[in-house]
């Protein structure tokens, strides 16, 4: 797998996307999903100019990023980090401390607990709350019906400010309709950002709005597996 290759069809794709949709390229955020793959994967997909990165478990992220943060420009480097995965309370200090973003607010707990983080330790991580547009058991999110009383509760108990909604279609749907929905509840809450589009439906989510895809496997390669 060719990954500095990679990097550059998927932002050929992101741009062709966009133009389609009658949107600037630039509007559309590129995370490039590294979760799983260890320094010597990611170091050509950094040679190949891409500074926004993505994981989905606080400890490995932990692990893996400050030594490659500071082999390229350490804080001021320009790289940016995002989780994707879901976050438990216990680990929100970290979170806040590691990544740039968070895609993943889906539940009060946790946002009153990274709203005292985030006074705490003085940073200011982009948020975007998780719509589980699928209502999926399995899934995490905060449920579309319940989602405005949860942007609400964010804003005026706890102080927090959320930027955007992220959501992950249900694997067997069509995701359009999931990223037509999340768009809607931002747009009536007034949220400028979508974090929405993985690898094999990203070109749908820019045709939907959105301004942060999450790829991973178009740019890495399949993923060794592991229990999650
Ligand atoms: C792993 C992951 C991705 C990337 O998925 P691909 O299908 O490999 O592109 C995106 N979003 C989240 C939340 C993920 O956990």
């Amino acid at each position: 797998m060719n990954r500095q290759s990679g990097v550059a069809a998927v932002r050929g794709e992101i741009a062709r996307a966009a133009r389609g949709a009658g949107r600037d390229p630039a509007s559309v955020t590129l995370v490039a999903v590294s979760k799983t793959f260890g320094a010597d994967a990611i170091e050509p997909v950094i040679a190949a100019g891409q500074r926004i990165f993505g994981e989905n478990r606080v400890q490995e992220a932990k692990a893996k990023w400050p030594p490659l943060i500071a082999r390229h420009g350490g804080p001021d480097g320009g790289i940016e980090l995002h989780l994707v995965g879901s976050l438990q309370s216990n680990k929100a200090k970290d979170a806040v401390a590691l990544f740039d973003a968070i895609h993943s607010v889906d539940r009060a707990s946790l946002a009153e607990t990274l709203a005292k983080e985030i006074a705490n330790q003085n940073r200011r991580p982009l948020l975007f709350a998780e719509i589980n547009t699928g209502a999926e058991a399995q899934k995490s999110g905060v449920l579309p019906q319940d989602a405005d009383g949860f942007l609400a509760a964010c804003r005026d108990r706890y102080g927090l400010r959320i930027s955007g909604l992220m959501c992950i279609p249900p694997h067997d749907d069509a995701p359009g309709p999931h990223f037509a929905l999340t768009a809607k509840i931002a747009h009536r809450n007034g949220l400028e950002l979508l974090s929405m589009g993985m690898s094999a439906d990203f070109p749908t989510a820019i045709a939907f709005g959105a301004t942060h895809v999450r790829v991973g496997t178009a740019i890495f390669g399949q993923r060794p597996a592991r229990s999650e």
